[in-house]
């Protein structure tokens, strides 16, 4: 089964080019900050275990994201696409042990840039979905188009925990860039989401 990594600084638009190119290939889309998140709001026991390191900025350890992963991912999906998975060089051996990687799109943002768009960010306080008053406001300012419930910043966007993810993201996650030199592509992502898509597909498909 083919797998693509999105690797990037968060606000680097790895979630929404997953979910295009996942949409376009008909891959399984794996998101493991979702899945941690749907946790959370059901008040499962791995969602209480991983609430307050989330909220802090910190690292989930390795073994619990191991244990989303081989629970959530479909045997029968044509192919996977991980965003957000690895974050540590534990996670990467993990990776190359167990799925045939194709290619990792490294999405390649300033850290100023980054924060300016995680600014912008909300998310729906009932089902999930994500918007940013800069790119993709609602219709009704605050309001999920979706299901109409209240949009909310998520608690690790808040300055301090956000500046705890950025500095994690360059001591574990940038270093991933050499492991998987061979397979990776860096994109340009400080352009609009259709051009970033574009380079990605462009590069896929050749
Ligand atoms: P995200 O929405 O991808 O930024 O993920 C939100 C939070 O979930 C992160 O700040 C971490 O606390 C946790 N998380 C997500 N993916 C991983 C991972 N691969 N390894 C460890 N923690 C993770």
């Amino acid at each position: 089964m083919e797998v693509i990594v999105f690797l990037g600084i968060q606000g680097s638009g790895k979630g929404t080019q997953a979910k295009l190119l996942s949409d376009r290939l008909q891959y399984q889309h794996i998101n493991i900050g979702d899945l941690f998140r749907t946790h959370i709001k059901s008040k499962t026991p791995i969602g209480l275990e991983v609430n307050e390191i989330i909220k802090a900025g910190e690292l989930v350890s390795d073994d619990i994201v191991f244990e989303m992963i081989s629970e959530s991912y479909s045997k029968e999906a044509k192919g996977i696409i991980f965003d957000g998975f690895p974050r540590t060089m534990k996670q990467a051996e993990y990776l190359l042990q167990h799925f045939d990687v194709r290619r990792v799109y490294y999405l390649n943002l300033s850290e100023a840039e980054a924060i300016k768009r995680i600014s912008g960010r909300l998310i729906c306080s009932n089902c999930g979905l994500d918007y940013n008053v800069n790119s993709s406001a609602p219709k009704v300012a605050n309001i999920c188009d979706k299901c109409g419930a209240a949009l909310k910043v998520r608690p690790d966007d808040k300055p301090i925990a956000i500046r705890k993810r950025m500095k994690e993201f360059y001591r574990q996650t940038y270093l991933l860039k050499d492991i998987f030199h061979s397979l990776l592509c860096e994109i340009n992502a400080d352009k609009e989401v259709p051009e970033v898509y574009q380079s990605i597909l462009t590069d896929y498909l050749k």
